[in-house]
């Protein structure tokens, strides 16, 4: 339902969370937050922004990578558990996901043969080891693991990706559901819509349905998931808040 992400000098936390409260307007019914901060934290729960706070009230919260979803489940309960982010097996890969993967049955039954465990009933964490099983499998890099796997992947998407190996990267990806990225100095903002992000840039560059883009602090490249790249549109938001 709803997206915010941060890679950049900033401590991401506070960010995100504003960033969610932002989103509260569309309706959810779960919240949480995925941060790196040498090791991948992942804290989520049912209910409203405000829960998920005070559910992390007295741990320290540190890294300037880092995102957060609020949900509206489609595939599974409200619950924790079905909560995103939602981690990959290993654990190195995390992902917030708006939308529906229409084929994630067929993918699911396919990963379980392999031995992936599922903590989750949700569309989302089959994707997210879909990516891991392909780049385990080809021994590709994540970016192209990540294509790979879209291109597999029949239904509606907004994702968001990080990886505990890769500090200075995040993902994001979109089909049928809008992503936009917001244009900082050394620091890049993603989200749903635009409202997490005007009130710290008015650069932003709306992701086209099929794109993929990789972002650095200091570089962003954008791939159409056929593996051209694109040049990005950057245009000035004209929004009062
Ligand atoms: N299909 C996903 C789920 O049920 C994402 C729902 C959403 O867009 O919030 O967890």
């Amino acid at each position: 339902c709803g997206i915010v992400g941060y890679i950049g000098y900033r401590d991401a936390y506070p960010i995100v969370i504003k960033g969610l409260h932002r989103l509260e307007y569309r309706g959810y019914d779960s919240a949480g937050v995925a941060l790196l901060d040498k090791e991948l934290k992942v804290y989520k729960k049912a209910g409203k922004v405000n829960d998920l706070e005070n559910f992390v009230k007295d741990i320290p919260l540190k890294g300037t990578l880092g995102m957060g979803h609020t949900r509206w489940a489609t595939h599974g309960a409200p619950s924790d558990r079905n909560s995103h982010p939602h981690p990959s097996n290993s654990r190195k890969l995390t992902i917030i996901h708006n939308g529906i993967i229409e084929n994630y049955a067929t993918i699911k039954e396919a990963l379980l043969t392999k031995g992936y465990k599922f903590k989750s009933d949700t569309d989302t964490e089959v994707l997210i080891n879909l990516i891991e099983d392909i780049q385990k499998e080809t021994g590709l890099d994540l970016q192209e693991a990540a294509r790979l796997a879209l291109n597999k992947v029949i239904g509606a998407y907004a994702i968001v990706i990080m990886c505990s190996t890769e500090p200075d990267l995040m993902i994001a990806a979109r089909k049928g559901s809008p992503m936009v990225i917001g244009v900082g100095k050394g620091e890049y903002f993603v989200a749903s819509d635009a409202t997490p992000i005007v009130e710290y840039t008015k650069n932003v560059i709306y992701l086209n349905d099929n794109e993929i883009a990789y972002i650095r602090r200091d570089d962003l490249l954008i791939k159409n998931i056929d593996n051209t790249i694109q040049t990005p549109y950057i245009q000035e938001l004209d929004l009062q808040l």
